[in-house]
Parts: structure tokens; sequence; C-alpha cells
């Protein structure tokens, strides 16, 4: 049985979802599978979900700094207030959803950035 855990050059389930949340996506260096040696990341899905993810955090902050600053008037006043806490939690979002993602779901892919490449 093929899972999303088996590794994308030996087919064996080399990976836990520790080490798939690990992996990185496309543009990381990635992971190496213990049996074959090769390095393995989270494919284009993850990729995909995380730049999404990304932009929407950024604009996220962006939205909760121009709405603490009162830049559209005063009736979220109350962002301002959990300005901090927001911001921080948006932050923390940033880091942890990908990697529960990665860890989860979509499919490992063989690493291809060229320093990753022997
Ligand atoms: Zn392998």
């Amino acid at each position: 049985m093929s899972s999303i855990y088996n590794c994308p050059h030996c087919g064996k389930k080399s990976f836990n979802p520790w080490k798939k949340a690990m992996a990185g996506q496309l543009n990381s260096p990635g992971k190496v599978c213990m049996e074959c040696g090769q390095k393995c990341v989270n494919g284009r899905g993850a990729t995909i979900f995380n730049a999404v993810f990304s932009v929407i955090c950024l604009a996220l902050v962006v939205f909760i700094y121009l709405k603490s600053q009162s830049f559209w008037g005063t009736e979220f006043e109350w962002i301002a207030f959990y300005e901090v806490p927001l911001l921080v939690g948006v932050i923390l979002l940033k880091f942890i959803v990908p990697r529960l993602v990665n860890a989860f779901f979509f499919r490992l892919e063989p690493a291809i950035r060229i320093d990753s490449v022997k």
C-alpha cells in the first residue's frame, strides 16, 4: 500500500508525520530517506498550500495593523487592544499550520534543489 509517508525514490514507508513535517516544501533541502539515502520534500500541493497560506497570514497581519491604527475609523478599536496577541497568534499559525498540513496531507516528492541532488 502506497501512503503519503512512502519515499518517492524507493517506495518504502520510511517517513512518519514528524519527519514529513520537517521535510519542508519544494524550495527546501528536504529530508533524507532512511532506506535509500535520497532526499525527499513535500510536493507541489503542499508548496501551493504554503504559498497561499503565507499570503493570507500576511494579509491578516496588515489588516490587524491598519485596523489597530484606526486607519479606517474606530469601529474596530477592540483590535488595537488585542493587536499584539493577534499578531503573535497569526505568526504562530504561519509556522504551525503548514507543518501540520505537511505532516498529514500531500505526497512526498523527490527534492529538486540543486544542492540536494548529488
Ligand atoms: Zn527512499
